[in-house]
């Protein structure tokens, strides 16, 4: 008995599926959709993510905070403007609170306060503790005596300036300043150790 299968039907050809029409937006439902806030979803930043609380800053701008915040000064002076030098550091303006402290050595402390009148024959002294202190460091010159020779404008044996021997950062006006404004010579200071500090890295 020999047959094969009967061939199947030709598959009639299916129409497409139906697409609704699409509907036009009134002018009431245009004109809410435009007036619906957007909300975006912003996401967190990656500190948050990965490790929530801890901040990322640059480097130098946190040395920079950290060197401006402990300032230590050098503790010498030479003449009367001296006398305001040592009452800045007195409880009555509490230099402390800005994080400085006085040291009596070079080789540790960051700042030096030329306070008074530098005679040729102290100058070469003021240049050897400016030496002996470590990188970075700074200069206030404090008093007319020590930015320009003051009242001793005339006087060959007085050196018409500190900045003639060390560089000077601050300059800090007055017959004598006082200490309200070495304070303030100082809060200039702290700014020029912020804006200063990819330069000094
Ligand atoms: S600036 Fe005036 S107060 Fe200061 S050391 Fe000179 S003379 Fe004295």
């Amino acid at each position: 008995m020999s047959g094969s299968a009967p061939a199947a039907p030709p598959r009639e050809p299916q129409a497409p599926p139906e697409v609704p029409a699409r509907r036009e937006k009134t002018g009431i439902e245009r004109e809410a959709e435009r007036l619906t806030p957007v909300e975006f979803d912003r996401g967190k930043a990656p500190y948050r993510r990965v490790l929530p609380g801890v901040l990322l800053a640059p480097a130098d701008t946190v040395v920079a905070m950290a060197r401006k915040s402990s300032l230590w000064p050098l503790t010498f002076g030479l003449a009367c403007c001296a006398i305001e030098m040592i009452a800045t550091y007195m409880s009555h303006h509490d230099l402390d609170r800005f994080g400085i402290m006085p040291w009596p050595s070079p080789r540790q402390a960051d700042v030096m306060i030329v306070a008074g009148t530098v005679t040729k024959k102290m100058a070469p002294s003021v240049k050897l503790l400016y030496e002996q202190m470590p990188n970075p460091k700074w200069v206030i010159a404090m008093g007319a005596c020590a930015i320009n020779g003051g009242p001793y404008t005339r006087y060959d044996r007085v050196l018409q300036g500190v900045d003639k021997i060390i560089p000077v950062d601050v300059y800090v006006p007055g017959c004598p300043p006082r200490p309200e404004a070495l304070l303030d010579g100082f809060l200039a200071l702290q700014r020029k150790i912020m804006a200063e500090r990819s330069a000094v890295g």
